[in-house]
């Protein structure tokens, strides 16, 4: 009798034991990662590609550079990227794009997506190299051209092009810290790549970590091909930001030994958000092509870090120009702040790139000029390399004068409370109570002015022009200086031979407001007499 209970005890424990572990392992709505990426990785092979190269042609949308931020749908289209290459080797992490694309249009060290506001000049050569060798990544401008390192999160956001491939992600899956989790979902599909989905799909989705803190998801399909692959990145004016590559069904091809890869290219920065359901700004489509030549196991090489990009150094440098009393050119980077001293307060024009570059500006402030309050930020125009310390001057209690034209966008994607967690800024770590007291704002239609009595300074709206809507230029009348973005730069000692539509417009409305300008102030480059700016357009 005895053992017979026993017997029985065993049974119904090893019956137990099982389930009770699996319930253990994956809560209610998490299913088991393992045998999904199993049967995703046999679907491509992905264990008999090490390295690829693809090659075909691109486009890329220039990612927060809109004419008008709100209400439009998407990034303006960039110009296109031609004889584009990118081979990869995923087990040592390197990587080479190249492409040609028509110079003199962006700054050099752009690829596509984020990273617009780069901080080296404008792109002179046509071909344009990418490298990535583990966590340091840079960028030459010609076959020929010094490496310039890019920032770490670059370099970062880089790294993570290559993993959200279909055969990255499965390697990514391996990898230490990845810690696959798993969940499941009956899709409805993407109108843009698949059309009107009528019946439901039941998709996997895989997700995990890397590099410590990018969560990466992957959409596997019922013919276990990965259709989409998702992360978020940080952006300093609109924070943790969508960005993902899609791929549908028929882009996979055969390229030898049961190794499949997609030709067709679709990525996505910002939201795909037509209905402005969630934010104001919708733009997303930043790259995408076909590149159809496709060779399976062709390695990049060496890779070799440059030294200078090894020992890259990127704290802020901030130099000081005086331009007249109280007034102080903040440069020394590829965008300037200008600083008017008043009486009881401060005020600053241009917040330009991210917030370490601002917190630098305002810390030579507070030494140059201790205990006065920076009072106001006049805000040139909403493109995104010129608002990324917007929030900084909210953090330390400056009021932001901007067009009225930006404000549904300022309010709503900018300073907001949404939490940032890929990189946290200081309105994210100590909200201010301001912002949901909404008094953070001086609006402009035409025309505003600062004073204290002795000094003023003059806000003008620069009516339409080509570049941007919603434009403001500052002139201080008593100093005959005019600040402006954009509308002139002057980046480089020689004055261009021709002038340019924008600067047209800028010497129109200094001809039709009756300013006296003596010296243009500009946010791109070296202030300039204005008489050699009038020879141009004259
Ligand atoms: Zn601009
Ligand atoms: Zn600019």
């Amino acid at each position: 009798m005895a053992s017979i209970i026993s017997r029985t005890r065993l049974t119904l424990l090893s019956f137990l034991v099982p389930t009770f572990v699996l319930a253990q392992d994956f809560d209610h709505g998490y299913i088991d990662p393992t045998p999904i990426l199993a049967a995703a990785s046999a679907a491509i092979g992905e264990d008999r590609l090490s390295c690829i190269s693809i090659s075909g042609t691109a486009y890329s949308g220039k990612v927060g550079q809109q004419y008008i931020n709100a209400y439009e749908v998407d990034w303006p289209r960039g110009e296109p990227l031609r004889n584009y290459t990118r081979v990869i080797d995923f087990e040592n992490v390197r990587m080479i794009e190249t492409f040609d694309r028509e110079p003199g249009n962006n700054p050099a060290s752009w690829k596509y997506g984020l990273g617009w506001y780069g901080g080296t000049p404008i792109q002179a050569e046509d071909r344009q190299i990418f490298s990535l060798n583990g966590q340091y990544a840079w960028h030459q401008d010609g076959s020929n051209g010094a490496p310039i390192a890019a920032r770490p999160l670059d370099a970062e956001r880089w790294q993570l092009d290559m993993w959200l491939t279909p055969h990255g992600f499965l390697k990514a899956a391996r990898l230490p810290g990845a810690n696959p989790v798993a969940a499941w979902r009956w899709e409805l599909g993407e109108m843009g790549r698949d059309g009107a989905t009528v019946n439901p799909e039941k998709v996997t989705i895989v997700s995990i970590t890397l590099l410590g803190k990018y969560r990466v998801d992957a959409t596997i399909n019922s013919e276990n091909l990965l259709q989409r692959i998702h992360t978020w990145v940080p952006d300093a004016v609109i924070g943790d930001t969508n960005f993902e590559h899609e791929f549908s069904n028929a882009d996979y091809i055969d390229i030898g030994d049961r190794v499949r890869f997609p030709t067709n290219w679709h990525h996505h920065t910002g939201w795909d958000d037509n209905y402005q359901a969630q934010s104001v700004n919708a733009g997303h489509n930043a790259f995408g092509g076909r590149q159809a030549d496709i060779v399976a196991n062709e390695c990049p090489g060496e890779v070799a870090v440059p030294t200078n990009v090894r020992n890259a150094d990127f704290s802020e440098n901030v130099e000081v120009q005086t331009l007249a009393d109280g007034v102080y050119l903040f440069g020394g980077s590829s965008h300037n702040s200008v600083v008017v001293e008043f009486e009881d307060y401060i005020a600053v024009v241009e917040a330009p790139l991210y917030e370490a570059r601002n917190l630098a500006v305002i810390d030579e402030i507070a030494e140059r000029i201790p205990n006065k309050p920076i009072r106001f930020l006049i805000n040139t125009h909403q493109h995104h390399d010129h608002i990324g310390g917007l929030r900084t001057y909210m953090h330390i209690g400056a009021t932001i004068i901007t067009h009225w034209k930006n404000y549904d966008f300022y309010t709503k994607d900018v300073l907001n409370y949404s939490q940032r967690t890929l990189d946290p800024d200081m309105v994210s770590l100590w909200p201010p109570t301001e912002l949901a007291e909404g008094y953070q704002y001086e609006v402009v239609r035409e025309n505003y002015a600062l004073t204290d009595g002795d000094r003023i300074m003059q806000l003008s709206y620069v009516h339409p022009l080509g570049h941007v809507e919603g434009m403001l230029v500052a002139y201080l009348p008593e100093e005959k200086l005019l600040i402006e973005a954009d509308l002139f730069d002057a980046t480089t000692s020689m004055l261009p031979a021709e002038a340019t539509a924008a600067n047209r417009t800028l010497y129109n409305h200094v001809q039709r407001l009756d300013l006296d300008v003596e010296t243009i102030v500009p946010i791109h480059g070296q202030p300039t007499p204005w008489d050699d700016f009038a020879n141009l357009i004259n």
